[in-house]
Formats: structure tokens, C-alpha cells, sequence
């Protein structure tokens, strides 16, 4: 766990947020600025900068993470009609938060460029 990182904090309960499903390994939050109508964010309970940062000793968390979509998909009613998963990575992928994490979205019918330039 990083002290300065907010979603770790959010794992520990330091901070408050909107958790819709969690297990040992993943916890799974509503995005506190929605872009579609469900925009949850699925992250793994342990500091995990980027996609950079998976290695040997880490990857199970990752993999738990994977796993978890259908289970978070369900609870926000999206599995049928389907949703987009999103991960940015570094400065170019326009990550701003420095802890892993996927940006489940859907609600509703998606455009199909998956980025803005
Ligand atoms: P990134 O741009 O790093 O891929 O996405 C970070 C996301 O985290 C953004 O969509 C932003 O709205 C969300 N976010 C930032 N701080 C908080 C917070 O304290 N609580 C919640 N629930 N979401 C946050
Ligand atoms: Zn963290």
C-alpha cells in the first residue's frame, strides 16, 4: 500500500466511496466524475502503479481483477447489454490516478472511436 495514493486510501476506508462490489483482491468503486450513466472503477487492494508495474509477484492480483468484471457488470446491470473496459497507462494514456485501475463504462450505446485526440 502507497500512504499517498487515494486509491489506496479508498481500499483502507480512509476515504470515502461509492463501493458496489469487493473481494480479497479487488475492489470495485463508482467513478467520483461519470462519463456513462455506469463508470466504475475496478482496481486491485494492492499498489500496483500501472500496467508497467504487473510482474510475476503481482499478477494474481491482476488476474482477480479480470475475473471480476462479469461479477461488477452484473451487480450494475450492464452484462447483458454489454460495456467497455478502459485502462490508461502513463503520461501518453492520460492516466491521472497512479494506482491501476479500469474504467468500467456502459448504460448505454457507446461511440465506437475508442479515443479522443
Ligand atoms: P485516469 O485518468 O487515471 O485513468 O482515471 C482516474 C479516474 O479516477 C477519473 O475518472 C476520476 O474521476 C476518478 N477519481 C479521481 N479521484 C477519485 C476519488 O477520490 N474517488 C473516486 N470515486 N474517483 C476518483
Ligand atoms: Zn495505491
Amino acid at each position: 500500500m502507497d500512504e499517498n495514493c487515494i486509491f489506496c486510501k479508498i481500499i483502507k476506508g480512509e476515504i470515502p466511496s461509492n463501493i458496489v462490489y469487493e473481494n480479497e483482491y479487488v475492489c470495485a468503486f463508482k467513478d467520483l466524475n461519470p462519463v456513462a450513466p455506469v463508470h466504475i472503477l475496478v482496481i486491485p487492494k494492492i499498489h500496483i502503479q500501472d500496467l508497467e508495474h504487473v510482474n510475476k509477484e503481482n499478477v494474481e492480483y491482476v488476474a482477480k481483477v479480470q475475473e471480476a468484471f462479469k461479477e461488477v457488470a452484473k451487480i450494475a446491470g450492464v452484462n447483458e447489454s454489454g460495456y467497455r473496459v478502459i485502462c490508461n497507462c502513463g503520461k501518453d494514456g492520460g492516466q491521472e490516478v497512479k494506482h491501476l485501475h479500469y474504467h468500467l463504462l456502459g448504460g448505454k450505446k457507446l461511440g465506437t472511436k475508442i479515443i479522443n485526440d
